[in-house]
């Protein structure tokens, strides 16, 4: 027979794979295996089994760590394609796809080695026996023996050779495990038990026994403690003495479904509205068939029923669902939800989940005893078994773009082409969807479902205050008029949100007099502002030009550098309100565990009055008795140099606008802001998202922006501002030379030009939106290649990154 070759894919950023060979019949895609890689040995994916010998010497696979495919058809191409589109390495896709403990961690391990025996001290000899007689990983040995002589003594042994160093795969994360009781394999149970019925009177034990021969088996000491008296540890000992039974450690299942309530009879009828959206997806569904849906509908529309019903329907079918969320509406509330409908057979993904949680949860979806998952960004990944249905939630929400580490997927599109893959269908729902949403339901290729109306309650008003008109009517940052309605509303002991945004990085310069913010002439999006060398800087394009002196609108000297200083506005606020209680949400004070359903919970019971705070606040949370939202300065999200500025204000004052006012109280929003007219404002006040999505294409449409092409951009990265630029400069030359002139964008500095050490460049690229995994591919593979042929010396000490899809 011919030899068995294995293509083999390795989490490292080469983005190619390796051909071994093996004598393991059994071998299959989707397992992992232990090889020989370099001078050491590495856990690598199988990906394809052929009979294909390269051309060059293969080496042999060490060891299979499966004994069946932890990954499926699906996963495999899904992460294949991945690794095409998003350009990274296939290992890389794997990796993110797979769980701690089931990927390719692995783990340094001590051995001792024999032959030195005569020669060490008594300290060595210890260490070496004790090495000997357990299996130490190389950290474990490391604290074991962490001070002076003894660490002295570790050291010697392994400078020495009398200990080695082994670097193995490490081992899966293990499940929690339980004492199970089950009969044992020579007991004929029903011989038994009518011999018992037969006898009469009987023991209190003999009687568990003929309990416990109805059961189930294998089941859990503790549980048959709890179900019957008859069942104690003395009758169980009893019954095991007697040869009838045998206990083993199972593993057992999380139990964190504490105060969680299952009454699936409580699913709500739907409204008119929500039956006949349901009935479009219904129909594929039926059918088996991909279909991608548009979902748009503000928010307590009660699109989140549609969902419901959806995989209720999906579940009838024999299939199971996937419900992605942003991480911040993951809920207590959000779940419970979809708990009391579907009970034990949700899965909950969460970022604050241990490995092993996350390995039981994989566990349960893989073997099929779980059905549903529910996440944030990875859980698209989630090895539900035959999965009829996807939902992506708030699809416009950024945090469904990985940026690092690599793959720098979008959940979004990953989540239609697994449904694609796996004839699913996919439904986006969103108040305000992504303009690449709006765009692909223009071009039919989703179709669009609307829920137009609130069941409940109506939109809160938005009012926009003009900082033009009340130059001089300032109460620090406030206009008197949202200083005002603070005060009568924490007067009528109602809470009250402040929201400033956070984008102190990009600085930007604003007339004092006018409001204006300098923009690009070459990418309409703002300047930003580096104070250090006095120039204003368009960081798609890199047209830089001195700072002005002057206003450009309306001449004046009077500009200052914004965009900094958050912090003081709790400072300044507890000021102007000293009777007030302050609360601040946003990334610093939210950094721990569970700091933003802390903050959330203190504010929601009323702890305090104003809660100031950064887009955070503006997700998923539901204040019942806030009735005044004040946005601090509108322009500060405006400014941000992106093209997607506009969209982000949009969508911010539409959550915003969506957390006041659900209950009987209703709520106003105020805008503070230089820029009445801008579209993204004055649509928002109005509720009007089908004027500004409008508006906003076709200003995309006239700078060929996203969704209008496919942008791509390049990151930069080295500790050497010269190398860095050099570059930088040396791949667009590349890029021009394989795309053409007026694709390329850059280079320039990053809005952030310096990091964690290193100077950071950019360049982008704007490729046709009908460019698919392959098209990206075959391009990114002729630009690095012409790179490669003309970059200058010293380049590796350069890291280029690709982020394909980019979102800033
Ligand atoms: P969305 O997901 O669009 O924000 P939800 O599904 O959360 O909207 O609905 C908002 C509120 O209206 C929720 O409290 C929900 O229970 C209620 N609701 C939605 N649909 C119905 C219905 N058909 N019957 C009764 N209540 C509903
Ligand atoms: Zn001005």
């Amino acid at each position: 027979m011919s030899k068995i070759y294995v293509d083999i894919a390795f989490p490292t950023a080469v983005r190619r794979l390796f051909t071994y060979h093996t004598k393991e019949k059994n071998i299959a895609p989707g397992m992992r295996v232990w090889v020989p890689l370099r001078k050491e040995f590495a856990i690598g994916m199988v990906v394809q089994v052929h009979q294909r010998k390269p051309e060059f010497e293969t080496r042999p696979v060490e060891r299979v760590l499966d004994e069946s495919p932890i990954m499926d058809e699906t996963m495999l191409k899904l992460t294949e394609w991945i690794h095409r589109f998003y350009y990274c390495s296939w290992g890389e896709g794997i990796q993110a796809a797979l769980p701690v403990g089931l990927n390719f961690s692995s783990e340094k391990r001590v051995r001792a080695k024999k032959g030195f025996i005569d020669k060490l001290t008594k300290l060595d000899e210890e260490i070496f026996s004790e090495v000997k007689k357990y299996d130490y990983t190389l950290q474990e040995a490391q604290k074991r023996w962490r001070d002076g002589k003894e660490k002295s003594a570790l050291k010697r042994g392994i400078s020495s050779g009398w200990l080695q160093i082994w670097e193995e795969p490490r081992q899966k994360v293990d499940y929690k495990t339980a004492k199970h009781w089950q009969l044992k394999a020579d007991v004929d149970a029903e011989n038994l038990t009518s011999e018992l019925k037969d006898k009469g009177k009987l023991n209190k034990w003999e009687e568990a026994f003929l309990e416990l021969a109805e059961m189930d088996l294998p089941v859990t000491h503790q549980s048959l403690l709890t179900i019957s008296d008859l069942f104690t540890p003395y009758t169980l000992k009893r019954i095991e003495e007697e040869g009838w039974i045998e206990s083993l450690d199972l593993p057992v299942k999380g139990g964190d479904d504490h105060g969680r309530k299952y009454e699936p009879e409580k699913i709500k009828t739907l409204s008119e509205t929500q039956e006949d959206v349901f009935q479009s997806i219904r129909t594929p569904l039926s059918k088996k068939e991909f279909a991608s849906f548009l979902l748009y509908g503000v928010t307590g529309s009660g699109k989140t029923e549609v969902y419901i019903h959806a995989l209720k329907y999906a579940l009838e079918q024999g299939r199971g669902g996937l419900v992605l969320v942003p991480e911040i509406a993951l809920t207590p509330q959000t779940v419970q939800r979809f708990y009391q409908i579907f009970g034990d057979q949700i899965a909950v993904l969460h970022s604050r989940m241990s490995d092993r949680e996350r390995f039981e949860a994989w566990q349960h979806l893989k073997s099929g005893e779980k059905n549903i998952a529910i996440g944030p960004r990875s859980a698209v990944f989630a090895p539900v078994q035959n999965p009829g249905l996807i939902v992506v939630d708030e699809e416009h929400d950024s945090s469904y773009k990985q940026y690092d580490p690599s793959p720098r997927y979008h959940a979004r599109d990953v989540a239609i082409m697994r449904a694609h893959m796996d004839n699913a269908v996919v439904i986006l729902g969103s108040a305000t969807p992504g303009m690449v949403s709006v765009k692909a339901v223009m071009e039919e290729k989703h179709s669009l479902l609307q829920l137009p109306d609130r069941p409940t309650g109506s939109m809160p008003s938005v009012e926009i205050l003009s900082l033009k008109e009340y130059k001089g009517a300032m109460r620090g940052s406030l206009t008197v008029e949202l200083f005002e309605e603070i005060e009568k509303a924490l007067a009528r002991e109602e809470q009250v949100i402040l929201l400033y945004n956070r984008r102190g990085y990009a600085s930007f310069l604003q007339c004092e007099d006018c409001g204006h913010v300098p923009q690009s002439p070459e990418s309409s999006t703002s300047l930003t502002y580096h104070k250090k060398k006095n120039i204003l800087l368009d960081h798609y394009s890199g047209y830089s030009r001195r700072a002005d002196k002057k206003c450009e609108l309306c001449g004046s000297e009077n500009l200052s550098s914004k965009g900094s200083g958050t912090q003081q506005v709790e400072e300044e606020m507890a000021g102007l309100f000293p009777d007030a209680r302050l609360l601040r949400m946003d990334r610093d004070t939210t950094s721990g565990k569970f700091g933003h359903r802390k903050i959330y919970e203190q504010f929601l019971h009323g702890q305090a009055d104003i809660l100031i705070g950064t887009q955070l606040v503006a997700k998923g949370l539901d204040f019942p008795n806030v009735t005044v939202v004040g946005v601090i300065n509108a322009d500060t999200e405006l400014a941000f140099p992106s093209f997607r500025a506009g969209e982000r204000m949009f969508q911010l004052l539409s959550q915003v606008a969506g957390r006041a006012g659900r209950a009987e109280k209703p709520g106003v929003v105020y805008v503070q802001t230089w820029k009445p007219e801008h579209p993204a404002i004055k649509h928002a006040r109005t509720h009007n998202f089908k004027a500004f999505a409008r508006q906003e294409l076709a200003s995309r449409e006239m700078l060929i922006f996203p969704p209008f092409s496919r942008m791509i951009v390049f990151h930069f990265k080295s500790p050497s501002w010269s190398k860095v630029q050099m570059v930088a400069e040396r791949f667009c030359d590349a890029m021009r030379m394989v795309t053409g002139e007026n694709v390329v964008m850059g280079p320039s500095p990053s809005v952030i030009e310096w990091m964690n050490g290193q100077y950071q460049w950019e360049a982008n690229i704007k490729l046709k939106r009908s460019h698919n995994a392959f098209a990206v591919e075959k391009i990114l593979d002729s630009i690095f290649e012409k790179y490669d042929s003309i970059k200058p010396k010293g380049a590796s000490a350069v890291r280029i990154n690709v982020d394909v899809d980019a979102i800033e």
